[in-house]
Order: C-alpha cells, then sequence, then structure tokens
C-alpha cells in the first residue's frame, strides 16, 4: 500500500491522472504539484489522495509538491463542475482557473535608501530628499516625488554614494476595505433593495436576487451597499464584481475606490502577468477582498466568496466562445452554490432566463422603478428612415442631424451607436461587382481606414487594400459600402467642422487605459460627439450627454436567431438609456427601415415588461430557453468528405432520450474558418432534462477522425 494522489493537469485530458506520493511527501487536495508527463514535467492539482496501490503497472510518482498556494476546495469544485457543465475536460476549466498561478511573479524593486555619508555639497533639495529617504526606502521615482525634486537630484546623490541600493520583493498586499465609510443617502426604494441584498450578502448561505432597475437607477449604489454589508459580517468575507466589458471594469474599480478607500483587485486580459500573479496569490490568501473583473475573474481562489454580483447580467460578452465554452452568468450562480455565497445579477434589461427564474420565485426579484433623483429617462423617437433617407452616401438622416446641431448649440453631448467596426462592413468591385473576402474563410473583409486594411474580423486576417480588383484587374474599382464607425465618424465630421468628435471601438481603444482616458474624457465634456460601438454604449454615466443617435436600429435584427429580437431590445435600451442623466433630459433617436417592428414599438414606448411577455410566449410555445434548453455541436475539419461522414456517424449514434429533439447535421451559416469546413447539430430538450449528461453520453459512442475536431456548446448564443 502507498499513498496515492489524483492529480488534474491543465490540460484537455478526459480525467485525473494517478500518481504515487513517494515516501516523506504529504500531499493534500488542491496542492499544486509537478508530475512527469510523457517526457516533461507538468504542473496539476492534487484532486483526492487515497492509500491504495498502482494496479498492475507501477504508478509514476509525484516529482514535487510546488511552493505555490493552493487551490482552495471551492476553486477546485467549481473546476469540476464547470467541466462537467460544459461537457468538457476538467483539465480545460482548470487552465483558466491557474493562468495567475502560473504567471511570473512580480519582479523584486530597487529602493534607495540613506547610507550616512554626508554629500560634499549640501543644498535645500538634497537636504529634502535625504530626509525623505531616512523616513522609509522608497524607488528613486518616489523618493523624487516625495521630495518634490527632479529625478537629477536622487541621481547626484546615489552617484555620490550618499544612498544606496537595494532589492525588495514587489508589495503584493492588497488595502482591507475601510467599512467605516458610508455610502450615498439612498432612496426610499433603493434603501429597500439594499436592504434586502444587504441581508442576503450577510447571511453565508447561497442565495441569488435580480436587481432589476432601469439605467441610472442606482443599481451600483445598491450592490456596493451588499458588498459592505458582506465584507463586515465577515472579516474574511471576498467579494467578487463581474463585468461584461473591460471599459466597465475601470468605471467600477473607480467607484469601490471611492466608496471603500482600497483599491481592488482587477481581472481581465488586459492585466499584466506579473498583476495578475499578485491578484491571484492575495485572492487565494484571503488578503484581496474585493475583485473587479471580466468572466474568467469567477475561477480565481477565493478563500471565503460571500457575494457574487454580475453587473449587466443580459450582456452576450459574459459568453465565452472559443475553448472553454461557458456562460459566467450561470457559472457565477454554480460558483455561489458551491462557495455558500449570495449571487446578484444585476439588469436594466434582464435576460428571459433570469426573469423567468425570477418570476417563478427561484430567484429573489428587487426592482428600482425610476432614475435617481431627478433624472428621468429619455424621450425615444423612431426616425423611419423610408420617410426620411439620409443623402446619397451619407448615413445620418435629416431630422437626427437637426437634433445634433440644436445639441451641439447647448453645449451637451451626442452619442452616435452603431454596433459596427471599421471604416465599411463590405467593399466590392464596380467592375465586375466581386467581393473582397478572406481567402481561407467565408467572411467579407471590413475595410479600416485608420490602417488602410481590409480586415476578417473573424480570424483577424488582414491585407492591404488592393490598388486593383484581385478577380477581374480593374484599376481603382474597390468601393466601400455601408457604414462602420469610422465612417459614421468621417461624416460627423464633415457635417460639424468644429466639433470635438471621437471614436470609440475596439480597433481604436487598445487597453484598459485608453478606454478609461476616453470614458473620463467624455464624462468631463472634452468630447462633443462620440461615435460608438457596443463597447462605449453600456453603464456609463455621461451628465452632459444628452442626445444618442441610433445609426442603424435594425442592425442585430438580421440574421435572425432565437435571441436576435432581445438582444436588439437590450442593446437599444442599453445606449439609449446614456442619454440624459441628473437635470437634463435626454433624447433618443433610432433610424430604423422598420417602425411597426415589435422590438422598435417597446423602445419607443419604453415598454420593456410587454415586449418581454410577448418574447416569453414566442419561446414558450417553441420549447426555447428559458421553457426548454439547447445545446449545439460545431464539428470542424479540413477535409469535407471525412467531416460530413463525421456528422452522418454522430447522428446514427444519437442516444433516443424522450424530450430530446436533435436537428442536423447542417453546414454551420459560416461554413469556412481558417480553411476549416464547418458543419452544426442544434440539440433541444425539455427543461427537466439534464442535457449534458445527454451530450456527454453521445459524445462518449464517437471519436473524431483525424483532423475533425467537435466541441459541444451548452446553451449556445452563437448560432454561426
Ligand atoms: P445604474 O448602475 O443603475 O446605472 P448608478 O448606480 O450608476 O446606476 O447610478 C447612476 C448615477 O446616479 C450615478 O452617477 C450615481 O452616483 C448616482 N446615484 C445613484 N443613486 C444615488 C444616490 N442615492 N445618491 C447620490 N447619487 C446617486
Amino acid at each position: 500500500m502507498s499513498r496515492i494522489a489524483s492529480v488534474l493537469i491543465p490540460m484537455p485530458l478526459p480525467e485525473a491522472f494517478d500518481y504515487e506520493a513517494p515516501d516523506g511527501m504529504t500531499l493534500a487536495v488542491g496542492d499544486q504539484v509537478a508530475v512527469p508527463l510523457g517526457p516533461r514535467l507538468i504542473r496539476g492539482v492534487v484532486a483526492g489522495v487515497r492509500d491504495g496501490t498502482g494496479g498492475n503497472r507501477p504508478l509514476k510518482a509525484v516529482a514535487e509538491r510546488l511552493d505555490e498556494p493552493r487551490l482552495p476546495p471551492g476553486a477546485l469544485e467549481f473546476v469540476q463542475w464547470a467541466a462537467r457543465y460544459a461537457v468538457d475536460a476538467p483539465g480545460a476549466p482548470l487552465a483558466i482557473a491557474l493562468r495567475g498561478a502560473r504567471a511570473p511573479k512580480p519582479r523584486p524593486v530597487r529602493v534607495l535608501e540613506p547610507t550616512g555619508r554626508t554629500p560634499g555639497r549640501t543644498t535645500p533639495a538634497r537636504a529634502k530628499v535625504l530626509e525623505a529617504a531616512a523616513a522609509g526606502a522608497m524607488t528613486p521615482a518616489d523618493l523624487a516625488r516625495t521630495a518634490g525634486v527632479s529625478a537629477g537630484v536622487v541621481k547626484g546623490l546615489l552617484d555620490e554614494g550618499c544612498l544606496a541600493e537595494r532589492l525588495v520583493a514587489a508589495d503584493i498586499g492588497f488595502d482591507p476595505p475601510d467599512l467605516s465609510r458610508k455610502g450615498s443617502e439612498l432612496n426610499a426604494s433603493q434603501a429597500a433593495a439594499a436592504a434586502a441584498l444587504s441581508e442576503m450578502a450577510a447571511a453565508g448561505q447561497f442565495g441569488v436576487a435580480l436587481l432589476d432597475g432601469v439605467t441610472g437607477s442606482g443599481k451600483t449604489e445598491v450592490y456596493l451597499e451588499a458588498a459592505a454589508a458582506a465584507l463586515a459580517a465577515d472579516p474574511q468575507a471576498q467579494v467578487l464584481i463581474l463585468l461584461p466589458e473591460i471599459a466597465l471594469t475601470q468605471a467600477v474599480i473607480g467607484r469601490v475606490r471611492t466608496r471603500f478607500g482600497a483599491q481592488p483587485g482587477e481581472w481581465h486580459s488586459d492585466v499584466t502577468p506579473p498583476a495578475r500573479r499578485r491578484v491571484w496569490e492575495a485572492v487565494a490568501s484571503g488578503d484581496c477582498r474585493i475583485v473587479v473583473g471580466a468572466r474568467s475573474a469567477l475561477f480565481l481562489p477565493f478563500r471565503k466568496l460571500a457575494l457574487v454580483v454580475v453587473d449587466e447580467e443580459h450582456d452576450g460578452s459574459f459568453k465565452q466562445e472559443d475553448g472553454f465554452i461557458y456562460h459566467a452568468r450561470d457559472l457565477a450562480v454554480a460558483r455561489g452554490k458551491i462557495e455558500g455565497a449570495a449571487v446578484i445579477l444585476a439588469s436594466a434589461t434582464p435576460s428571459l432566463e433570469t426573469l423567468r427564474n425570477a418570476e417563478t420565485g427561484r430567484y429573489r426579484w428587487l426592482r428600482l422603478s425610476a432614475r435617481h433623483g431627478i433624472a428621468r429617462l429619455p424621450d425615444i423617437e423612431l426616425i423611419d428612415l423610408r420617410e426620411t433617407p439620409p443623402e446619397h452616401g451619407r448615413w445620418l438622416s435629416p431630422p437626427l442631424v437637426t437634433a445634433m446641431g440644436e445639441t451641439w448649440a447647448r453645449g451637451e453631448q451626442t452619442l452616435l451607436f452603431l454596433n459596427r467596426r471599421g471604416y465599411a462592413p463590405l467593399v466590392l468591385c464596380k467592375a465586375c461587382g466581386g467581393r473582397m473576402t478572406a481567402p481561407d474563410t467565408d467572411s467579407w473583409l471590413v475595410e479600416h481606414r485608420y490602417t488602410g486594411r481590409l480586415v476578417c474580423h473573424l480570424t483577424g486576417f488582414s491585407m492591404p487594400k488592393p490598388a486593383a480588383c484581385p478577380h477581374c484587374g480593374a484599376k481603382d474599382s474597390l468601393v466601400s459600402i455601408g457604414p462602420g464607425v469610422e465612417r459614421v465618424e468621417e461624416e460627423a465630421r464633415f457635417l460639424f467642422p468644429d466639433a470635438r468628435v471621437a471614436v470609440f471601438s475596439s480597433d481604436t481603444i487598445f487597453d484598459a487605459r485608453e478606454a478609461r482616458r476616453l470614458v473620463e474624457a467624455m464624462a468631463d465634456g472634452q468630447i462633443d460627439i462620440l461615435v460608438a460601438t457596443q463597447a462605449a454604449a453600456k453603464g456609463h454615466n455621461f451628465p452632459k450627454l444628452t442626445l444618442v443617435g441610433v445609426v442603424d436600429a435594425d442592425l442585430g435584427l438580421r440574421g435572425g436567431d432565437l435571441r436576435a429580437a432581445e438582444r436588439t431590445y437590450q442593446l437599444l435600451a442599453q445606449a439609449t438609456g446614456r442619454a440624459g442623466r441628473k437635470d437634463r433630459p435626454g433624447r433618443a433617436l433610432l433610424q430604423t427601415y422598420a417602425p411597426e417592428h415589435p422590438v422598435m414599438q417597446a423602445l419607443k414606448a419604453q415598454d420593456r415588461d410587454a415586449f418581454v411577455e410577448a418574447e416569453m410566449v414566442e419561446r414558450e410555445a417553441a420549447g426555447l430557453p428559458p421553457f426548454g434548453r439547447l445545446a449545439a455541436v460545431i464539428a470542424s475539419g479540413p477535409d469535407a468528405a471525412q467531416l460530413e461522414a463525421f456528422m452522418q456517424e454522430m447522428a446514427r449514434v444519437a442516444p433516443n432520450t424522450p424530450g430530446v429533439e436533435v436537428y442536423g447535421p447542417a453546414d454551420a451559416p459560416l461554413s469556412l474558418v481558417r480553411g476549416r469546413r464547418r458543419k452544426r447539430f442544434l440539440v433541444r430538450a425539455d427543461r427537466g432534462v439534464d442535457l449534458s449528461a445527454y451530450m456527454a453520453a453521445w459524445r462518449a459512442r464517437v471519436r473524431p477522425p483525424g483532423q475533425v475536431r467537435a466541441a459541444i456548446d451548452i446553451d449556445p448564443y452563437s448560432f454561426l
């Protein structure tokens, strides 16, 4: 008999592997270890330890127990739960959970301290530096700043030997939240919601609430109160706030800092590896008590998670579509359950799934009905583009242009919303009609004027815009069709040459710092007209913004998947909700060719409940979410015949289960990506069916040949 450790490895392997624990090595669940896998040593996490023998083959031994924080039991259980739910290998979510643990540690910092030697020449500046350094070692930059002198003075003292360098470990601590600070004075409906949520958050047990309030009603203020209650109830409690966009994380980090006087842990794709490591370790040790992050923050090793807030819970960006496929809102509820934590889902336009759970009483439902204070929701008007079209080659209709002019004359701001990056979504040859497409993907290339390139938004492929048509060779024949934000910006500059115009899209804003700068400039009134994709149209408060123009309100309705109407409603309600804050009334104008469409009518009437009810009726009749469940199989491969044979085989072996229907195989709408053909199955199931178990059983019956890959998407949001 020996001790056997079952070790999860952050790679796409179906299960944990057994290793022998060498004599003298004590291992516990959650320990990070190095184990041999083939010729390599690889990092893994102990998922179980037992006495036993290795069966007929001798087991390899654990090479080393790493001197690294242990993954807490809740985090490990969550990883395993998520894998089962998503029908994927546990190594896939484990790799996400270990991302911060594998990042390089913050490098030691160079600090200066006095040596005791007196400078040959004493000046007041030098005296100040020595005095500051005597109070505590500091980096050269901090020292210069504290003493109020130039870097040269510090360097002079260092060169003269009056200061000496020392390397110290980077500070990895987080300041504790100051719980004596008070939040804003809440109005009556905010106070009622805050009281209910605070009670839940402080209770130390699982429970889910929907915080449902129009844009600007104070949802953030309210959930920060619940966070304060959770932190105060237990000195070890931790709070996680999830947001769908990096730009929004910046805004909420600012509000957390104001509310608690401490910087929260920040977690998203733009955080540097050493900063990730710092957050990861501080979350594991319990030192970092508030994390603000994007969806993958859900996999952090919380020691004592008491509250998870999913802000803008309806947002499609919470769905991770590549690699490990998951929906962070759904997994947040699962993590809450595992940890015994409260979960708050906040939105002005909740998803139908969440509304259904609120209606049936599974979630508590707290509503904030009005904007805070004297701020009112904007008036929403539809512009029928069939009646008042823009001039030829333009995208802004006369009524919108007039409103922009009036807004500018009053010294107020306009947001033009168009959820399309780049300059033009399509480039074609006016001689032969040929479209510019990506070479190995069936997508159109999008023209970007800033970079002068044609870009595939799916794969990132790009090429310079050619001088001649690649199909017919005609010179200067390529024309740009349709608008993207860059083209609308061009038009706004042309119409208002003296206005300050800016663009906000993921092509123009590369990192969190730049996003924050632009959001601050807008909030500060330094921009007159902001042209933005959804990256800027959500969540922010811009006090001087009084006009929102939606350039193409119909955009999201085309293509029409199951959630097209819901998504369009949510996005446009968010975008129009930016208009009018504080004491300035706002106005939103939606350009549409289909003013009679139920989505447009609901937006105009600001009647969310009627819209939701109509959608619910349709979904229920079709057995679609939230009344039924969906899953998809997306298979791809370079060889069309091999892929087709595999799909036929899958269709043949699909388990026959009551309450489950399998549709397909069908060509995916995006039938070619990076040279790989794509095909799909769609599975619909009644609510009571364990769809993950069904998909796992199905997958176990087939093995994709050679280069075919098959991914399972539980609760798909993309049907491409
Ligand atoms: P939401 O998250 O619902 O969009 P916020 O919490 O961002 O709303 O509130 C909108 C604006 O109103 C913010 O500028 C916020 O500071 C302000 N606000 C909301 N509630 C209060 C309050 N009780 N006292 C003072 N300001 C408030």
